[in-house]
């Protein structure tokens, strides 16, 4: 008789998402009148960008004419575009990375959370608190993660790096926390930067301490650099790889999602350096592997779009784009804190991460904000023990509606 994959069970409620959609939902069904104006998810709302718009008109073409066809993509990524990525993302930054370390996907969350699938089950993981939740629950259908334990809100063999107000959000190295079952030298590190939810960003002095800290006890970082596109300050690596040793040590995702707005059309890549090995086999080996045997490539006319982005038109507009979005951001923070409120992040990622007024919960704060000012954010607690009392804002939204609820937050 077959059986389900226990680990399943463990996972902890609705994905945060979902249970803020389905209260919006409700709300919107009860108060038809109402416009809602939604700062909650992650979610892009400008157009394609007219030379991403050009080359997928172009590739469709080729599409429709045999001698221009295509089928399947090669699994790894077309050589055109994994030559691009290489060249304009890595090589231009004095990182040396070849194309064949380059591994095209369908967007960073599949690659996020399929990467641990190349790891022992017995890794130890270590995460910032509060974080992206794919990280955890990816591990826990694992079986990675041991028990839940509701007193500490979180999986027993995971380390949780809390980031706080007081280490202005960064994580600080292991060693200073344990997981709740004992163990305090992760194999496996998360980390994020920008960051999602807070918007921290960590300097490259300071990411060169983890690179050094991976090295020195034989750990994998786990890069997500999926909001790079939104850095503005100097000192701010683009890269783990503008690290010393980071190839010998770190794996870097990359998503088209927010640099140029394909949430909806799917791209993504995963660094892989040759460098890394454990006990002498090269992960990237492994990693290709898998792709080859799980993923049959992310689309021709797709791909051909990405290429677009790094052309000298596509790369000016898509910088544009990311400029207006941060507009939106500045907005926010500045009503904020003209509210009296205590607000960071926003100046290097699409997210405002608030405290909220009166010592409310993260839930209670959504609550209130839904009812009183009919605006939508993402509480601070669904990500982690150490978001609550925190609030999310995206700066994705439309400038006017972006106006308008920051207007609305400041009459509550
Ligand atoms: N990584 C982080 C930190 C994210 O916030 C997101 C999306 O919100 C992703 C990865 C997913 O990116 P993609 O759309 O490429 O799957």
């Amino acid at each position: 008789m077959a059986s389900i994959n226990k680990n399943y069970l463990r996972l902890q409620g609705s994905y945060l998402f979902s249970t803020i959609g389905k209260k919006v939902r409700e709300y919107e069904a009860a108060h038809p009148d109402k416009k809602v104006i939604r700062l909650g998810i992650g979610d892009v709302t400008q157009p394609l960008v007219p030379a991403v718009i050009n080359a997928l008109h172009a590739a469709v073409d080729e599409m429709s004419h045999k001698e221009t066809f295509r089928g399947y993509a090669p699994d790894l990524g077309y050589a055109f575009l994994r030559e691009t990525i290489a060249e304009k993302d890595f090589k231009a930054l004095g990182c040396d990375i070849d194309a064949d370390e380059i591994f095209v996907s369908d967007g960073a969350k599949s690659d996020c959370g399929n990467i641990q699938e190349i790891f022992g089950e017995d890794n130890t993981i270590a995460v910032c608190d509060p974080v992206y939740p794919v990280y955890v629950d990816s591990n826990v259908m694992a079986g990675r993660t041991g028990e839940y334990d509701p007193a500490i809100e979180g999986f027993k063999d995971v380390i949780y790096m809390p980031c706080t107000a007081e280490s202005s959000f960064l994580p600080e190295l292991p060693g200073s926390t344990a997981s709740a079952g004992g163990r305090k030298i992760p194999d496996l590190i998360y980390l994020c930067f920008p960051n999602n939810p807070t918007g921290a960003v960590m300097s490259k002095a300071k990411l060169q301490e983890w690179v050094d800290y991976a090295n020195e006890h034989g750990s994998v970082i786990l890069y997500d650099a999926a909001y790079e596109a939104f850095i503005t300050e100097e000192g701010v690596p683009h890269s783990i790889y503008e690290c010393k040793g980071a190839k010998s040590c770190a794996i870097e995702f990359r998503s088209f999602s927010k640099t140029a707005g394909f949430t909806g059309l799917r791209l993504g890549f995963t660094v892989v350096p040759k460098e890394l090995k454990i006990d002498g086999i090269a992960l990237r080996d492994l990693w290709a592997r898998r792709h080859g045997t799980k993923f049959n490539g992310a689309p021709y006319i797709v791909q051909r779009a990405g290429e677009a982005v790094y052309s000298e038109e596509g790369r000016k507009q898509v910088k544009e784009q990311v400029a207006w979005y941060l507009e939106n951001a500045k907005i926010i923070l500045d009503g904020l804190k003209d509210a009296g409120m205590e607000a960071r992040g926003g100046k290097n990622a699409p997210y405002i991460w608030l405290k909220t007024p009166q010592n409310m919960t993260s839930w209670e704060f959504f609550d209130r904000l839904l009812e009183e000012a009919n605006v939508v954010g993402t509480p601070g607690s669904g990500f982690g023990p150490h978001g609550e009392h925190y609030f999310r804002l995206t700066a994705f939204g439309d400038r006017e509606d972006t106006i308008e609820a920051v207007d609305r937050i400041r009459q509550l």
